[in-house]
């Protein structure tokens, strides 16, 4: 299907980005995939070819391109040609923006040349062990000691848990109010900042998702985001994007899944044809043909929109339940029509698969967007009472 969005200058920067992914990303992804984490290193190269915080002002080390398109296809490429769990997308457009948006002229001087630059990779931590969906549970507490805040707590599921040098956390400021929390930059090498394990998981093995503990941390007051009790209105500002970012990957992945699988199916035979002109996979592959079409249109859409400024949670939440069901959906069936070689770790898309079921749980649970979009309909009980 053509796509419409694309103007000349993105498709060249898909070309110089897709050299990037296949010849710096692509061939170290079984060795970051064992080593539980990527280089450090891929970050510096991707900072040095521009492609990290392109948003940012020149003076803060972007180059002033706020055009969603170019991320898109950030993320298309690596996909496709690099490593998923290469978070850079996380560093560079999911939580810079924070400090772009919220911080101080002084913050942002320090802070974002390092991260365009590579050298600062960032991270967010919300999620506790008692707190994932509902951030109302956070106990990690932040206390106002006059000349800095002192955090004590514990967050865990943290992305770039091993390699960031940069975590904006998530506190509780006012223990009486529910959403009173703040966010706090807290920076590798603060006393009482540890990380935990690397944690063990099913899929996206080269990221370093970890527990991140702070004991009587003295955080500066310099290091403080924004309005210390208006944190939890910052992270619902910024979820439109987070959920774009996240159905631009997840459909991309399926995409990809669907090429690597119409290629298979169209060498492998069984009873002496090859398995895709059976008609099962035929009105399979079909299946996924046209809802791959449609729901690009869609997100393509929600990325104009996003430019423009116009897309709202809700349209975002859709296209987050969307494409991660989609993605897992066309997965199976992907693996199902590679039959046994779909189960083997040499064959890629047994990989796709337990890298794609987390796509339904982050960025905001499937049910909770379930319950975003029904509430905008107004079928919400505190409503209908
Ligand atoms: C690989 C990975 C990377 C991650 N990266 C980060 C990160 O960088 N930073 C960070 O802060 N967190 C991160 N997370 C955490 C992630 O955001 C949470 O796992 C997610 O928000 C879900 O929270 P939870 O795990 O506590 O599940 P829970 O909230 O315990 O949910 C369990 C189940 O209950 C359902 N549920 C919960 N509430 C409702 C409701 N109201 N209605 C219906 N169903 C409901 C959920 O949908 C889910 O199915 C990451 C997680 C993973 C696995």
């Amino acid at each position: 299907m053509r796509r419409h969005i694309f103007e000349p200058e993105h498709e060249q920067f898909r070309e110089s980005a897709r050299r990037f992914f296949q010849t710096e990303v692509g061939p170290n992804g079984e060795r970051w995939r064992k080593q539980g984490a990527v280089d450090r290193d891929a970050f510096v190269k991707a900072g040095a070819l521009g492609y990290l915080l392109m948003w940012a002002e020149e003076k803060y080390g972007g180059s002033g391109v706020s055009d969603f398109r170019y991320e898109q296809v950030l993320i298309e490429e690596n996909t496709r040609y690099g490593e998923r769990g290469f978070f850079m997308t996380l560093h560079s457009r999911l939580v810079a923006p924070y400090i772009g948006h919220l911080g101080t002229e002084e913050q942002k001087a320090r802070i974002l040349p390092k991260c365009a630059r590579g050298e600062v990779i960032l991270g967010i931590a919300m999620t506790e062990p008692d707190a994932g969906s509902d951030l109302a549970g956070i106990k990690t507490r932040a206390e106002d000691r006059g000349d800095h805040w002192l955090l004590n707590g514990s967050k865990t599921y943290i992305s770039n848990g091993q390699i960031g040098d940069l975590f904006i956390v998530v506190a509780r400021t006012d223990p009486q109010r529910s959403h009173g929390m703040g966010l706090f930059l807290v920076e590798r090498g603060m006393e009482g900042f540890e990380r935990g394990r690397n944690l063990a998981k099913m899929g996206l093995k080269a990221q370093d998702t970890s527990e991140l503990f702070f004991a009587d941390v003295k955080v500066p007051k310099t290091n403080v985001l924004g309005d210390p009790a208006k944190g939890f209105h910052y992270l619902t500002r910024f979820l439109a994007e987070e959920r774009l970012i996240t159905s631009v990957g997840s459909l991309a992945h399926a995409q990809a899944a669907f090429d690597i699988t119409l290629t298979y199916i169209k060498e492998r035979k069984a009873f002496g044809r090859p398995i895709g002109t059976f008609q099962n996979s035929r009105f399979r592959m079909a299946d996924m043909r046209a809802q791959l079409d449609a729901l690009q249109v869609f997100i393509d859409h929600c990325v104009l929109e996003h430019n423009a400024g116009r897309l709202d949670a809700i349209t975002a939440a859709e296209a987050k339940l969307l494409t991660t069901e989609l993605e897992n959906r066309v997965i199976d069936d992907c693996v199902q029509l590679h039959g046994g070689a779909g189960y083997m770790d040499e064959y890629p898309i047994s990989r796709m698969y337990t890298d794609a079921r987390i796509s339904r749980i982050l960025a905001g649970s499937n049910e909770i967007m379930r319950e975003i979009i029904g509430r905008s309909l107004e079928l919400d009980e505190r409503k209908l009472k």
